[in-house]
């Protein structure tokens, strides 16, 4: 039996948005996220291993279980546009914070360096180089 798939030339398939992965916000929901930690291990199998912190939460030793929400991590990503950045940064060093001075987010890698995007308001010094 033939397994090919119909595809018409010059189309992309877009994938139904998947709404099964969980994350963990701590702080009130509409307010900015400004921390982003991220584990490996699952405690359970929709867990997306996020947890996101936003302006208005406790300190960490004053959280009690009201500050914390569950939510749906696709959700969570259409409601925060701005923790896209800081999803990438966290998933690759398990922690990123946004920083209003750099205004960028911001993580630190495995020799203590801090990594943060490059703002795209300023030419990087390779694209300053090609100019005339
Ligand atoms: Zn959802």
């Amino acid at each position: 039996m033939s397994m090919k798939k119909t595809r018409v030339p010059g189309t992309r398939v877009r994938k139904a948005d998947d709404h099964d992965r969980g994350c963990v916000l701590i702080g009130d929901t509409d307010d900015p996220v400004v921390l982003v930690h991220y584990r490996r291990e699952r405690v359970v199998s929709w867990d997306s291993g996020f947890e996101f912190v936003t302006s208005s939460a406790p300190d960490p030793e004053d959280i009690s279980d009201d500050d914390i929400k569950l939510l749906c991590l696709h959700c969570l990503k259409l409601r925060h546009p701005e923790v896209e950045r800081g999803l990438l940064l966290a998933r690759a060093y398990g922690s990123s914070w946004w920083s209003d001075e750099e205004g960028s987010w911001m993580a630190e890698d495995e020799d203590g360096n801090e990594v943060l995007f490059a703002s795209g308001d300023e030419p990087d010094d390779a694209g300053q180089e090609g100019r005339p």
